[in-house]
Parts: C-alpha cells; sequence; structure tokens
C-alpha cells in the first residue's frame, strides 16, 4: 500500500503545494490534504497553539490536527531560507518543534531542513533527504524533483496571469467591470490573503464588487528586487522583501487605485513592513491605503464595512478626480 503523505494546508502551502504534491506523488506515495480552513480547523488550533503564535500558525496547527489520525508521515520541513542572505519568519523556522511540542501522538513528522542562505549548493542533498522517506532509489527521486520543479513553475506562471492560488490549485476571477473600473492590490503574506476563511473571504468580497485584484505573487519579480534593491538597507526577510518592493512598484508606476494590506495581530515582520508600505503608498505615492489587521477575535462586521467605507472612497475618487482643480 502506498504511503500517505499530510500537507497542511497552511503558511508555504500557498507557495510550494504543487512542488511537493507532484514530488511524493512522482515518487509513487499518496499525498493527502488537509480540508480548507473552516470554524473546526481555527478552534482546534487556537486551543492547541502557544497564545502568543500569529493567526497563521495557529490555522496550521489546526490544519496538523486534521491530517493527525489520516497519514503515515505529516510534511512539516524546517524552512529557514529559501534565498541567499535572506530568510524567512522565525515561527517557521521552529515550526516543527512547537507542533511536536503542543499536538501530542503525531505520526513521524518529515522534517528536513531547507536552508539556502549561504548557497544552494546542497540542493540536491537536501531533495535526496526528503525524497528518502519514500525511497532509497536517488535516480527516481531526482526524477521525481525535475517533474515538480516543472510544475511549480507552471503554477507560478499561472498565478502570474491573474489567477489565485486557491486550495492548491487556480481560479480566475479577475475581471474588471465596466462600472467600477476600480483595481485594488492586496498585499500580505500568501497564507494569509489566499486563505479564505482566514482571510474572511477578502478577495471574494472585492471581487463582489467588481473590482480587479492584483497580488505580490502577480508581479514579476524581477521588478520588484529592482526596486528592493534600491532600499537603503537589505531586506533580509524574504516575505517582507517581496511586499515592500511590490508597494514601491505601485507607488512609483501608479497603475492601481488603492491598497488593502491585510496582516496578522502579533506578526513583528508585519509590524515593521506594514508601517513601511504604508509610508511608501499613502504617504509618498498619495495612494488610499487601508490596513485590515486580523486575529482569531476580529468581527467580520467590522471588516465589511471598513472595506465598504474604503471602496466608496476610491470610487468617489475616481469619479470626482477629473474635476478638481489640480490645486485643490
Ligand atoms: S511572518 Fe508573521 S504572520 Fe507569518 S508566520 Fe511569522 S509571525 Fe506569523
Amino acid at each position: 500500500m502506498a504511503l500517505k503523505i499530510g500537507i497542511p494546508r497552511g503558511l508555504w502551502f500557498y507557495d510550494y503545494y504543487p512542488l511537493w504534491k507532484t514530488f511524493y506523488e512522482e515518487l509513487g506515495a499518496d499525498v493527502i490534504l488537509s480540508s480548507p480552513t473552516n470554524k473546526n480547523t481555527l478552534d482546534a488550533g487556537v486551543k492547541n497553539t502557544v497564545d502568543e503564535a500569529c493567526l497563521p500558525v495557529k490555522i496550521f496547527h489546526g490544519h496538523v490536527l486534521d491530517l493527525k489520525d489520516q497519514v503515515d508521515f505529516i510534511f512539516l520541513p524546517k524552512l529557514m531560507s529559501a534565498y541567499k542572505n535572506e530568510y524567512i519568519c522565525p515561527k517557521f523556522c521552529g515550526l516543527p518543534e512547537m507542533v511536536t511540542h503542543s499536538i501530542k501522538d503525531l505520526p513521524p513528522i518529515i522534517d528536513t531542513e531547507i536552508n539556502f542562505n549561504h548557497s544552494r549548493k546542497n540542493l540536491m542533498k537536501t531533495v535526496y533527504r526528503f525524497g528518502s522517506y519514500v525511497t532509497q532509489n536517488p535516480v527516481a527521486i531526482k526524477h521525481a524533483y525535475n517533474k515538480a520543479i516543472d510544475v511549480y513553475h507552471d503554477y507560478k506562471s499561472k498565478i502570474k496571469e491573474g489567477n489565485y492560488p486557491i486550495n492548491g490549485e487556480f481560479y480566475s476571477n479577475n475581471l474588471r467591470s465596466e462600472k467600477t473600473p476600480v483595481t485594488i492590490a492586496v498585499m500580505g503574506h500568501s497564507y494569509n490573503i489566499y486563505d479564505k476563511y482566514g482571510s474572511m473571504g477578502l478577495i471574494d468580497k472585492l471581487h463582489e464588487q467588481g473590482i480587479k485584484v492584483i497580488t505580490p505573487e502577480m508581479m514579476d519579480y524581477s521588478r520588484i528586487n529592482e526596486y528592493a534593491d534600491t532600499l537603503e538597507k537589505k531586506m533580509f526577510w524574504s516575505y517582507g522583501r517581496k511586499l515592500l518592493g511590490t508597494a514601491m512598484y505601485f507607488a512609483d508606476v501608479k497603475n492601481i487605485d488603492g491598497i488593502v494590506y491585510l496582516s496578522s495581530f502579533g506578526c513583528g515582520i508585519d509590524s515593521i513592513i506594514e508601517e513601511l508600505v504604508e509610508r511608501k503608498t499613502r504617504k509618498d505615492g498619495k495612494m488610499p491605503f487601508l490596513l485590515i489587521t486580523i486575529d482569531e477575535h476580529t468581527g467580520e462586521a467590522g471588516v465589511n464595512t471598513r472595506l465598504e467605507a474604503f471602496i466608496d472612497m476610491i470610487e468617489w475618487r475616481k469619479r470626482n478626480e477629473t474635476n478638481l482643480s489640480t490645486h485643490g
């Protein structure tokens, strides 16, 4: 019988799921995905995580609990660094330890370390370690990895074309309406903005109003890097660098009507990045900016009210800006 490998639908899921799913399926394993985030996932996660953890980490614990009794292994790598001289959040680095201390009686976990801070020369060694949970055949592992990389590149291209990575697949729903020709950039960590339940359906809410949505993952990374490279000091958090570079690009090119930044309460990285993004876009770029900070206690009605007021303001501005004198 094929080994069952459980992949929790949280954190790096929205960036890397197609890669790891393909890799393990090519090696002959069954990949089991936790259910989409729902109230049970959140409640279970909150109950089994330390209070200080951010909402995405609590949700992640809920997904692990969902998989716990159905699989032979849980995929839970120790993601330290994906790019040279850059780091992921410390909570990602300590995730295997945090989860195993918080949840008892887990099946064995695949906690191989991914650390490309110094270079990628050990890439294949890391890949073999991941594959060794299923087979000891290096040729099969290399073949599975090559296939997985192709699928991953295809996934990234689809997102750049404007598709949203929901449930590890795509959906395209990005039509600009005749009635409301508004484009809004939804910014934040991928696991915040693409998790329908965790984000309270933010992207869907905007689409329902006929608003076109752009996310950082749809941007050209080389342009983002060009902007991020102009910062006085290198931003060494990978997610922070992406968000800041994107904000600087929008502030310069001004091809959107506003920005909604979705942040998690208690996120140390966001507390710096959201402030810098706001400074670059609202203050320097004169662009409407709305910050929504969420945790498990956030009420959806309050978020809806703020979002509606923000959209009204943008639409008013669009309708009237051509009637206003440039001198006010
Ligand atoms: S970057 Fe922020 S939101 Fe993401 S895991 Fe770390 S603390 Fe949580």
